[in-house]
């Protein structure tokens, strides 16, 4: 693998990371808010969910990004980022922090628990709005999340 490609791998993560933060406040929070309603409505999730459809569609979209291009061009290099964002995106948000699939895993990795403390209070408001964190890979730190938290209820 070319360092080149190496780079556009990192890079396409961390700029998922931004995208991912941004869709989940603006899109799922907003106008596609009924699909994604499902996912706030309990925390421990069994069976499908109206929200998966979200995944679908990104799966599909990553598909077609890796037909445009072979192993040579950028673009391939781009979906592979993007395929492993995903994934570690599904590990973490589906199976470890909604136990999507029965584990006994708990994390005693300083960076593992805040993400999970910032998820489940991202789940602590079920309307779609006033929510905090819309992250899924870093998380600002817990003490900040509550404050906002608080102010956002104080506001409503
Ligand atoms: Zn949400
Ligand atoms: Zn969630």
């Amino acid at each position: 693998m070319k360092a080149f490609n190496l780079f556009l791998v990192i890079a396409t993560m961390i700029v998922m990371e931004g995208a991912v933060a941004l869709i989940h406040k603006y899109v799922m929070h907003g106008f596609g808010w009924g699909w994604h309603e499902s996912h706030h409505l309990s925390r421990r999730q069994t069976g499908w969910e109206k929200n998966d459809l979200y995944a679908i569609v990104f799966a599909a979209a990553t598909i077609g990004l890796f037909a445009l291009g072979d192993t040579n061009a950028p673009l391939w290099w781009i979906a592979l980022g993007v395929t492993l964002y995903g994934m570690i995106y599904g590990l973490l948000h589906d199976v470890l922090i909604h136990k999507r699939l029965a584990h006994q895993w708990r994390p005693k990795n300083r960076y593992l628990k805040r993400l999970m403390t910032a998820h489940y209070l991202h789940h602590a408001t079920r309307g779609r709005e006033g929510g905090i964190s819309f992250g899924f890979l870093y998380a600002p730190p817990v003490e900040k999340l509550r404050k906002q938290l608080r102010s956002n209820n104080a506001r409503k």
